[in-house]
């Protein structure tokens, strides 16, 4: 049987971690933001701007992976109150309790994730 109250804790602890890097994220796009405003009116350095550029795309990205992550832990601890956690949404077969503990927000049993990347 699945352990859930590790699993629970496991998502938890991963679940702090991610708001703690959007937190992150959030308050060095806005800092960034406000930097700019205060050095194109003085000095125009076109490699400094496509730098900063480059950066904030990272950065959005990084933020959009990090949401979806977030999204699903929050789904995870969903399937926990709901007693259906671990079980592969495809196939509603029991997920294999590695890839459980490698990936504990995944949905799918291996197979199933397979079956889907393949087309
Ligand atoms: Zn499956």
């Amino acid at each position: 049987m699945i352990d859930i109250d590790h699993f629970k804790q496991r998502l938890l602890d991963e679940r702090a971690r991610v708001q703690e890097a959007l937190d992150y994220l959030h308050e060095e796009n806005s800092g960034a933001i406000e930097d700019e405003r205060e050095e194109i009116p003085s000095d125009n350095h076109p490699a400094d701007l496509a730098t900063s550029t480059v950066d904030r795309e990272i950065d959005y990205t990084l933020e959009e992976n990090e949401e979806r992550v977030l999204a699903a832990i929050d789904a995870a601890l969903k399937r926990i109150e709901d007693s259906t956690f671990g079980t592969c949404r495809s196939c509603h077969q029991e997920i294999a309790i590695e890839r459980l503990e490698a990936l504990p927000y995944t949905t799918q049993c291996i197979d199933c994730k397979r079956k889907e990347e393949r087309g």
